[in-house]
């Protein structure tokens, strides 16, 4: 990561550890890799938690099929999951709405799953990976939200909106083409939790961001 080390670097990429586990024999395979948003999928139907797709993301880990394990030499199912080895102190998390649909075959869908996500205290220290936390520079583990992009309407076409905090003044407002108005927090939570499709989350305080 320090190779190519910038601005945008500095605030933006961390440091995942994957870990990929045999169902059948329990070897585990580890790599590593930068990012600079994290890709969530959702549930088709339910509602759900941010808190729930990181718990599956970093804890549980996600059914992965046909994994070539290097021990047993043939396709086998398997575990995958996460571990943040370096956060940066602004998080971007991509709520992927967009799934092939195994109803319609090739046709891409559009979940429109409700998605409950914090706006302050979202935690991320319990997904860091065991002994990094002395050992990395961060001192604040508590993100909070300062912007949403949302998207209305299907993959073929639609509306993008933003959602952005005022940090001098605290206040959201909601940015839609030449519109701009004030909204309430409560409003940020609810009325768009349906079309939200990208969570900018930092962990500066509130009086930079
Ligand atoms: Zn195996």
């Amino acid at each position: 990561m320090n190779s190519e080390r910038s601005i945008i670097s500095d605030l933006f990429f961390g440091l995942l550890r994957c870990t990929i586990t045999c169902s059948s024999c329990k070897q585990a395979s580890i790599t590593y890799e930068t990012f600079n948003s994290l890709t969530m999928s959702l549930p088709r139907f339910n509602p759900c938690s941010l808190n729930d797709c990181m718990e599956e993301k970093f804890v549980t880990g996600q059914k992965v099929s046909e994994w070539e394990c290097p021990k047993c030499q043939i396709p086998r199912d398997a575990t995958k999951k996460f571990d943040f080895v370096k956060l940066a102190p602004i998080v971007v998390i991509h709520l992927n709405r967009f799934a092939y649909g195994w109803m319609n075959g090739e046709w891409l869908e559009k979940r429109h799953t409700a998605v409950d996500f914090p706006l302050t205290g979202f935690n991320l220290k319990p997904y860091l990976m065991e002994n990094t936390i002395m050992s990395n520079n961060i001192r604040n583990y508590n993100y909070s939200l300062y912007a949403i992009s949302n998207h209305y309407g299907m993959d073929y076409g639609g509306h993008y909106t933003a959602f952005c905090k005022n940090p001098a003044q605290n206040t959201w407002y909601e940015y839609d083409d030449e519109t701009v108005k004030e909204v309430s927090p409560s409003q940020v939570k609810f009325q768009i939790n349906r079309s939200a499709y990208l969570l900018f989350y930092t962990s500066f305080p509130n009086t930079i961001m």
